[in-house]
């Protein structure tokens, strides 16, 4: 810490971790960055959290990527055997112009659908853009996805259906004119921590704050209701609080009249939740969901803001078309301090799906069945019509590799092999590939059974756009430059495009934004020059000088008629049901000190040094069952595999339920996930499967 003359440079970025999208000043001393704070945002407003403040250190750690590398001839067989600080027994150095002809020669020979893509939510709007175009353009199908069917897929299919748009319908900071707020199956204080601190002091002012988690958590402090509901029982829980509203006609029936349809089918769907009858499903007392439900449809103004725990679920999108008709009958959308708030999960998550890494959209979520859509983007790219047929997806792709049906894959700065349901059929099916390009910034688990690895940049070493969960499109901006010859990932991408015969001839990253304007409307009014002066702005911008509106759908939806669709949705049980041999459930997620697959906060001094060890977390008296002391070990199995860890006591967690995060590759928590998808958002079921747990050995 220090003042600026202590630095050679500050630079203005944004946070690399969360879609809170904080903005943060980068400062530079001797070609590293030393330190980080966080400035006026529009989504921060100066805070920042452990992750943002003191998690960027993984950029100068001596495990970057500076060179390309290709297998060796003579390399062990395939497999999770590669130590990252010893690579050279596996991999030897390439020049880039070997390393890139040898990737896309690979790609060439194999060709069509034998080649897919995994792009990136961490990668900026313009290289998502860049990805999505290099496999429609270059092998003529929509075989291309990114994490966000592993995250949100399900809430956007509930949304683009009821409501004709994925995105928010308000800023998360607009809880400020709230007084009232759902927040559900969402962790705020670890995964968007920067928000919660908005949550907390909307409590503190007198604002209601009902959570509903399975799992108890830091936000519980600070709300007027804790709906500690059972797993899994999302859809019995929300439709008995519609009922009542029904039952005590406590909905908006003008708003109803002027901006929805299907209100009388959902009317008569949700007769037959009542509370007493849901209560013995969900355990909630009927009294609290009613009491929830006369709170809710009595605010003035309402949000609802949801997570993970309710879109990773087989019933992820029925859970989400719930919160959706909550809103709609209340008439909670289009005001100040009302609205729909799915916290979206990694900092460009929101812009990589607005700009197209996804199987079934184009960007701006245009359709690829669509012959006018497709045809305004050959337009632009001046390339041949490609395949109007929606790609596969994350899942899909990966057992289509394993059966051998995609023999090629491109991955950027994904690492499916250690964020995919049953992981070890991931893992396999990635040792079969004939060709895997990996283009990241360090030998993650995946680059562990690479072909060829490309090395990239971090966010603080490149320009570029990025989208936060509030709609705001913000400019990042390098403070140092890549390490060795790492590149910017446009850059690689562009060259790789050159030797697929595609013609790019992009040398800026704001000449991609640029075309990327031509066919996305939502760009209306934001340019390159703009977000470079102003940092960010929120779409939609009505003029050159608006920063953008936090509420949208005031007057209507961007639906057939302007009207939103109540969708009723039925009770579906988990896919893996606890039974004899797996009595309990797990559930995973993320904690504050680590992001995701761990490959970048377990490079970090701070973060790891606060959460070095696999961990999961267990009610006290099912650990006094087990016999286990807290920090002992123990043995987690369910039908796909097992892994020993260490585990906590958390009295936060119910006495049937382990929860496990997913950052540590010696304890890898999606050995043990399902891979059954919800049949919509296609997203797998991260949040329930049936576990064995066993008292272990320290190892
Ligand atoms: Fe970064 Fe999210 Fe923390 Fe903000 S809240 S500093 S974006 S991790």
């Amino acid at each position: 810490v220090g003042d600026s003359a202590d630095f050679d440079s500050e630079v203005d970025s944004i946070c690399p971790f969360c879609g809170v999208g904080c903005q943060v000043s980068l400062k530079v001393k001797d070609g590293k960055i030393k330190y980080v704070d966080g400035i006026n945002g529009p989504a921060n407003e100066g805070r920042l959290c452990v992750k943002g403040r003191f998690g960027f250190d993984y950029i100068h750690h001596p495990h970057r990527l500076t060179k390309p590398l290709i297998r060796r001839k003579d390399a062990p067989p395939k497999g999770l055997n590669v130590d990252p600080g010893n690579w050279q027994t596996h991999f030897r150095e390439a020049t880039w112009d070997e390393a890139l002809d040898f990737a896309a020669d690979g790609m060439k020979k194999i060709g069509g659908t034998g080649v897919a893509g995994f792009g990136s939510a961490k990668c900026t709007n313009e290289e998502a853009y860049l990805f999505q175009k290099i496999i429609r353009q270059g092998f003529g199908h929509n075989n291309v996805d990114h994490c966000t069917r592993l995250c949100h897929a399900s809430s956007v299919a509930a949304l683009m259906e009821n409501v004709g748009s994925g995105a928010v319908t308000a800023t998360f900071n607009q809880i400020e004119n709230a007084d009232v707020a759902i927040v559900i199956g969402a962790n705020p204080t670890e995964n968007h921590p920067v928000a919660a601190t908005f949550f907390k002091q909307f409590a503190k002012r007198g604002g209601k704050l009902i959570v509903m988690d399975p799992r108890g958590q830091a936000l519980k402090r600070h709300a007027s209701h804790m709906l500690q509901f059972r797993p899994g029982t999302d859809v019995s829980m929300l439709n008995a609080i519609m009922h009542v509203i029904v039952e005590e006609k406590l909905f908006d029936q003008q708003y109803i009249e002027a901006y929805t349809e299907n209100w009388e089918i959902e009317k008569a769907h949700l007769k037959t939740f009542t509370p007493e009858k849901m209560s013995k499903i969900c355990g909630i007392d009927a009294e609290v969901l009613r009491d929830v439900a006369r709170t809710f449809a009595g605010a003035n103004a309402a949000m609802i803001f949801w997570g993970m725990g309710i879109s990773q679920h087989i019933h992820g999108t029925d859970n989400s078309r719930c919160l959706i008709s909550l809103a709609l009958m209340t008439g909670q959308i289009g005001r100040p301090g009302a609205g729909l708030h799915p916290l979206r999960g990694q900092n460009n998550v929101q812009g990589a799906s607005d700009a197209g890494l996804i199987p079934m959209f184009l960007p701006d979520y245009q359709p690829v069945s669509d012959d006018g859509v497709r045809s305004a983007f050959t337009d632009v790219w001046q390339s041949s019509d490609f395949s109007s047929q929606k790609g596969l997806t994350v899942t899909e792709i990966m057992d289509a590799v394993y059966d051998g049906d995609i023999r090629s894959l491109y991955v950027l700065g994904e690492n499916p092999a250690m964020s995919d349901p049953d992981v070890e059929h991931a893992r396999d099916g990635l040792a079969k590939l004939d060709h895997l390009v990996v283009q990241d910034i360090f030998l993650t688990e995946t680059a562990n059974f690479a072909d060829v690895i490309l090395p990239a940049s971090a966010f603080a070493e490149k320009s570029g756009t990025v989208t936060n969960t509030n709609r705001q499109v913000q400019m990042g901006r390098p403070a140092v430059p890549p390490p060795g010859d790492a590149k910017e990932d446009w850059w690689i991408e562009v060259e790789l495009a050159k030797r697929l015969g595609l013609g790019w001839t992009y040398t800026d990253p704001s000449q991609v934004f640029a075309e990327m304007k031509l066919n996305m409307s939502s760009l209306n009014n934001i340019t390159w020059d703009r977000l470079k002066n102003e940092g960010a702005v929120t779409y939609p911008s009505t003029s050159p000088t608006d920063p953008g509106q936090a509420i949208v759908f005031a007057d209507g939806f961007p639906r057939q008629d302007g009207r939103a669709r109540f969708t009723p949705a039925s009770i579906i049980a988990p896919d893996d049901a606890p039974d004899e041999d797996y009595p309990m459930i797990l559930t995973t997620g993320r904690q504050l000190e680590h992001w995701h697959t761990g490959s970048m906060t377990r490079r970090s001094y701070v973060l790891d040094g606060l959460e070095p060890e696999a961990n999961c977390s267990l009610h006290p008296s099912t650990l006094r069952k087990l016999g286990v002391q807290p920090g002992a070990y123990i043995r987690l199995t369910t039908k796909r595999g097992s892994i020993e860890l260490m585990a906590r006591e958390d009295r936060a967690v119910s006495p049937d339920m382990v929860f496990l995060p997913f950052a540590y590759v010696e304890a890898a928590a999606n050995i043990l996930t399902n891979p059954a998808v919800d049949p919509y958002g296609k997203i797998p079921e991260f949040k329930f499967s049936a576990v064995k747990v066993e008292a272990a050995t320290v190892p």
